[in-house]
């Protein structure tokens, strides 16, 4: 016991799958042998990101610290972005940490490791899209989030600059891809505009407000085509039903700083655009010495093991099989969770000197929700829940879609902090304004 107690397991990347497993091993095993590394302070619920962009949701409230969690789970916590991996060495480069005036607060540095386990996530993939890089707002990280919500905020308060120059006073928001990411980043941002004119956010002598435009460009002939039909017909309907226009079947080639050009030419007025249209993992594991496939993701055997004996990924950074089906795993936080806790049982026997469990990992799929609005979901709970795939709306989807987030913190604060948590978020809520001004 003594001999496994003093390896050292090494996680890089303290999301929805990182931040689970170094929690709960944390708990088990302690703060000699859990290390977390992520290159940000604060650790954030990647799905709540369009509640940030949208303003409904405040970073600063829900951000919880990486410092803070390692001393409630008894983990260490190393902050740092991992640059590169040398196998042979069994160590990992950070690059330095820098302060908000570039200080530096850490110096380079190298992290030994006798198990690592990679969950760094991905980021949007603009799928080489011209003028795409320049003009749309990518939803990975809190400040990317922010700067949309700001955006946002100053279009909206710019009614005066747009009619000197005599142009169209609608603001024309684009979201680009009809995904989860896409449909609730719509949803959000419709009932966030509202409130920010019930809010009278405005420019002095300037009564008009712009109308807000939201669009939603899907490729596909549906939104949703991941989801059973009935989900994309019921999301659809909601939106419209909302005022969001949907068009489906359209191919972006262009992004300009106004406008966005389909691949028939046919141009759409935008005056802020989101790209919610397809992920990659992180460029670097490209140079890290394992396989991968095009999207950069590490490619992991049904034990969630790269081709290397000691090193293993899980999340969204990893193509994982999906059991016997001949595809992959998708890129979800319910498929990250599910991977952290196989992952904790498996290195909870190894440490305690036992066999590793031998079966491969299995996912068991809950369904699917999605978030229409503050008060509204659709999706469908699969076969494991249920005893066949059923179809959910409504406020009941809703208050289930938020439940995997509880279950999160769950996992990473227990049920008395996640508890106490909610209540006070529930509380705060009702005395602060619904959207960030500020
Ligand atoms: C707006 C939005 C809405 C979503 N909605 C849903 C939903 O409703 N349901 C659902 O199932 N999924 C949803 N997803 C997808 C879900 O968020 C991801 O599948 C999930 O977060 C993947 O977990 P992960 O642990 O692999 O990565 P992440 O949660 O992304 O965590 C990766 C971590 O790695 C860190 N990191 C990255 N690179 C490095 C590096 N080089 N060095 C150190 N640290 C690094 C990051 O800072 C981050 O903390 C949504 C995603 C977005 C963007």
């Amino acid at each position: 016991m003594a001999n496994t107690l003093s390896k050292k397991i090494i996680i890089v990347g303290g999301g929805a799958g990182g931040l689970e497993l170094a929690a709960k091993l944390g708990r088990r095993f302690g703060r000699e042998t859990v290390f977390l590394i992520d290159k940000e302070h604060d650790h954030i619920w990647k799905p709540s990101l369009h509640e940030v962009a949208a303003g409904t949701l405040d970073i600063h409230r829900e951000g919880l610290s990486y410092f803070m969690l390692a001393r409630d789970c008894h983990f260490t916590f190393l902050p740092g972005e991992m640059l590169a991996l040398d196998r042979d060495k069994r160590e990992i480069s950070l690059a330095p940490v820098v302060g908000p005036d570039h200080e530096e607060v850490f110096p380079a540095r190298s992290v030994e490791y006798d198990y690592l386990v990679l969950c760094v996530g991905s980021q949007t993939n603009f799928f080489g899209t011209k003028g795409a890089d320049e003009y749309a707002v990518a939803l990975d990280s809190t400040a990317q989030a922010e700067r949309f919500r700001l955006k946002l905020l100053n279009e909206l308060i710019s009614t005066h600059k747009r009619a000197q120059k005599g142009l169209d006073d609608d603001l024309c928001i684009s979201i680009v891809g009809g995904g989860a990411t896409g449909v609730e980043l719509a949803a959000e941002l419709l009932e966030a505009s509202a409130d920010l004119h019930f809010y009278g956010v405005n420019t002095p002598g300037h009564t008009q407000q712009r109308a807000v435009r939201i669009t939603l460009m899907e490729g596909a002939d549906r939104i949703l085509s991941a989801l059973p039909e009935k989900v994309s017909a019921s999301a659809h309907a909601l939106l419209v039903q909302r005022g969001v226009r949907v068009q489906t079947g359209v191919r972006v080639a262009e992004i300009g700083k106004h406008v966005i050009i389909d691949a028939e030419g046919k141009e759409y007025p935008s005056d802020l655009c989101v790209w919610a249209a397809g992920i990659k993992a992180p460029a670097f594991l490209c140079h890290v010495g394992l396989p991968v496939n095009r999207l950069n993701q590490l490619i992991v055997d049904a034990y969630l093991r790269t081709e290397d004996p000691n090193i293993w990924a899980i999340g969204d950074c990893a193509q994982a099989p999906w059991g016997d089906s001949g595809t992959y795993l998708p890129a979800r936080a319910q498929v990250a969770h599910q991977q952290a806790s196989y992952l904790y049982r498996r290195f909870s026997q190894e440490l305690r000197g036992r066999p590793p469990q031998q079966h491969p990992f299995q996912f068991k799929d809950y369904g699917s929700l999605v978030s229409v609005g503050q008060s509204r979901g659709v999706g469908s709970l699969m076969g494991v829940l249920v005893g066949r795939s059923w179809f959910v709306k409504g406020v009941l989807a809703r208050g289930m879609y938020m439940s995997l987030h509880l279950m999160h913190h769950m996992a990473v604060l227990g049920w008395v902090r996640t508890f106490t948590l909610a209540l006070g978020r529930l509380l705060s809520k009702r005395a602060a304004p619904r959207v960030k001004l500020h």
